[in-house]
């Protein structure tokens, strides 16, 4: 009986481990259901990523034909530069990102790397473009170092072990009784949300992708963990272009530019101190998350 049972259970991993990768996918972009399929257009060529310039232009966009989430979005990201957005919960923030990412075809505009059209060069080059750190990393029941070498096919152990030193996270790895072997997710070690992070950040390095997208990556974390993942996001995001999706505003005040998404247009654009001057939309969600800063301070 129980040799009859092995190859069934054997299966039910295999089949766990497939379906972790699609639910690794989906919790990336937030998507229940499976997105349709864009294809390569024929003959299409790889993608040249000479410096990293991202821009989107009069960029349409809707899930479903008769609702347009995205209202014509014009973003000019120069090289190595950080670009934030932010605003209201469903504003279609993460939409931009999983169109950047090319998991759909717009309905207007275009949107350009170094001048190319993504629409118009192979998935796999592009893909391989990008990295993203999502909100919630869901780990591979595998070992911590299969998980951080997830980032690029062919990693070496010695590019997994300098990527887990580049996210903070080595030392912890190496306390553990079988280092990057250490087996992690729902049949092994639990990891906490920040190192879950960190995992992510890791997994990101070892791509080491010249665009990178931080989707809501730390709010997921108390306040103590995000400043501390926050320092090391601040050190990967150097000398890349980055597109940081942001929920805490105390986290973009740095960025080059702030974008302000409302219900699918860009409502104000500027720099931290420009959008304050401004007085507008941006200033009052400042203005209401200094608030809830100092209420949960004097609440401690
Ligand atoms: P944000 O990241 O700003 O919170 P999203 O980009 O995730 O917003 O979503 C923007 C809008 O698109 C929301 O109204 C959301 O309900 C809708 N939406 C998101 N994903 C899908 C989907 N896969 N199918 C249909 N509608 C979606
Ligand atoms: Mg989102």
């Amino acid at each position: 009986l129980v040799q009859l049972f092995r190859p069934l259970d054997l299966l039910g991993m295999v089949y766990r481990t497939i379906r972790q990768g699609v639910i690794d996918m989906a919790a990336m972009f937030d998507l229940v259901d499976t997105p349709a399929e864009v294809v390569d257009a024929p003959g299409a060529p790889p993608l040249l990523v000479s410096q990293g310039h991202v821009r989107f232009e009069a960029v349409r966009f809707g899930y479903d034909a008769d609702r347009d989430i995205l209202k014509g979005i014009d973003l000019d990201v120069p090289p190595g530069s950080t670009l934030a957005v932010v605003g209201p919960s469903g504003a279609g923030k993460s939409t931009l990102a999983r169109l950047l990412y090319r998991f759909y075809d717009l309905t207007g505009g275009r949107i350009t790397i170094d001048g190319q059209d993504i629409a118009l060069v192979r998935q796999a080059s592009l893909r391989a473009a990008i990295g993203i750190v999502p909100q919630d990393t869901v780990l591979f029941n595998d070992t911590i170092g299969y998980n951080i070498a997830y980032g690029r096919e062919g990693a070496t152990e010695l590019e997994v072990a300098r990527a887990a030193d580049g996210a903070a996270i080595g030392g912890f790895i190496a306390s553990l009784p079988e280092g990057l072997n250490t087996r992690v997710g729902e049949r092994g070690l639990k990891l906490s949300g920040g190192e879950k992070q960190r995992v992510a950040i890791a997994r990101t390095l070892v791509k080491d992708p010249p665009i990178l997208i931080l989707d809501e990556a730390t709010s997921a974390l108390d306040s103590r963990t995000e400043a501390e993942i926050q320092e090391t996001l601040a050190r990967i995001e150097r000398g890349r272009t980055t597109i940081v999706i942001a929920h805490r505003l105390s986290t973009v005040v740095d960025a080059d530019q702030i974008v302000v998404l409302d219900a699918g247009r860009v409502a104000e654009r500027g720099t931290h101190a420009e959008l304050l001057r401004k007085a507008g939309l941006y200033a009052e969600m400042w203005a209401r998350q200094a608030q809830e800063r100092a209420a949960a301070l004097a609440a401690e």
